[in-house]
């Protein structure tokens, strides 16, 4: 048994974190949004001058478009589905007298036409090809959205309904690298801009089963995916606060993205954890805003 109060014990007493029952399903305080709210300010005094396309989706997409995506190839155990009953008023009556004896009235739900968003830019790139080519200057886009992904845990920065704010980006594969690194010094600035110490290294995304390990290997030696990493839970485990993607022309083959030249774009996108950006400033500088270093707080709320 640890007998330390742990990180989650302790966000839930101070009131930032409300337990639902549901590990990795927390409501969040006036305070704790507060702090994202002005995080997010902070990430539009860095990209607010590029021009980026805003745009903002619901936390569920189009479940057919999901499909295309390819994600239940390669995260079939993250993703997450809406289901509703569909039936008859006699379908209705067997459904009650499941729940009152206790049996698994879920089976006869069926499929909607939604899925819950796995990550903000999923519903971003049918959109953008359903206008045709892109134009001379490619496109960048910014966005933000709850996602969800099935993964329990009682790690308060490892959730299942969290927020994840976007830029991403589509052009010539120069044009994509450098914005991807051109975010990657940006996240440095700002995670040092609130008194975070930050480290940068390659990443993977958790692909599943063994033909997973192909895509595994290729993703670290091509680097194709960076995170910024902060300690929260742990000092020798950083947790993720940033990651910067670049997909090659995958997405721009797979969704029919297209440059002015009719060429395949090459995309890239750069994603923010915004509910582990806030852990991460509560379990540096402490959970009382109040008593936040000066220049934290000036960097945050002017
Ligand atoms: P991890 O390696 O920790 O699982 P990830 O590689 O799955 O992270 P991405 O898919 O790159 O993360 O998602 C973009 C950002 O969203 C991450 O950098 C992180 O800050 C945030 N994020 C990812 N998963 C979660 C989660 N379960 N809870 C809270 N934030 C998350
Ligand atoms: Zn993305
Ligand atoms: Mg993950």
């Amino acid at each position: 048994m640890d007998m330390q109060t742990s990180f989650l014990d302790r966000l839930f007493e101070s009131g930032l974190l409300i337990d639902t029952g549901v590990d990795g399903l927390y409501g969040r305080s006036g305070q704790f949004e507060d702090v994202i709210t002005a995080f997010e300010r902070l990430i539009d005094t860095f990209g607010g001058a590029d021009g980026a396309e805003a745009m903002r989706f619901p936390p569920g997409m189009n479940r057919a478009l999901f499909e295309k995506s390819g994600y239940m190839k390669s995260f079939p155990q993250l993703a997450g589905t809406v289901h509703s009953f569909c039936g008859s008023e006699l379908d209705h009556m067997s459904l009650l007298q499941c729940m009152e004896v206790g049996d698994d009235w879920t089976k006869d739900q069926k499929a909607t036409d939604i899925v819950l968003t796995p990550a903000a830019c999923y519903p971003l790139y049918p959109t953008v090809a359903k206008r045709g080519n892109l134009p001379k200057t490619g496109g960048l886009f910014d966005l933000q959205s709850y996602c969800f992904r099935h993964e329990p845990s009682k790690d308060p920065a490892r959730q299942q309904l969290f927020r994840m704010r976007e830029y991403v980006c589509m052009g010539k594969e120069q044009h994509v690298t450098d914005f991807r690194q051109r975010w990657m010094d940006r996240g440095v600035e700002m995670m040092k801009q609130v008194g975070l110490d930050v480290t940068i290294d390659v990443a993977n995304d958790p692909f599943f089963g063994r033909a997973g390990k192909m895509m595994v290997n290729n993703q670290r030696d091509q680097n194709l995916k960076f995170e910024l990493l902060i300690p929260i839970t742990s000092a020798a485990n950083p947790t993720a606060c940033m990651s910067f993607n670049y997909h090659q022309d995958s997405f721009g083959l797979k969704w029919g993205l297209n440059l002015e030249d009719g060429s395949v774009a090459h995309t890239a996108c750069v994603g923010f954890g915004l509910e582990r950006i806030a852990l991460a400033l509560f379990h540096h500088h402490g959970l009382d805003v109040k008593a936040w270093p000066a220049s934290v707080r000036k960097t945050l709320w002017g």
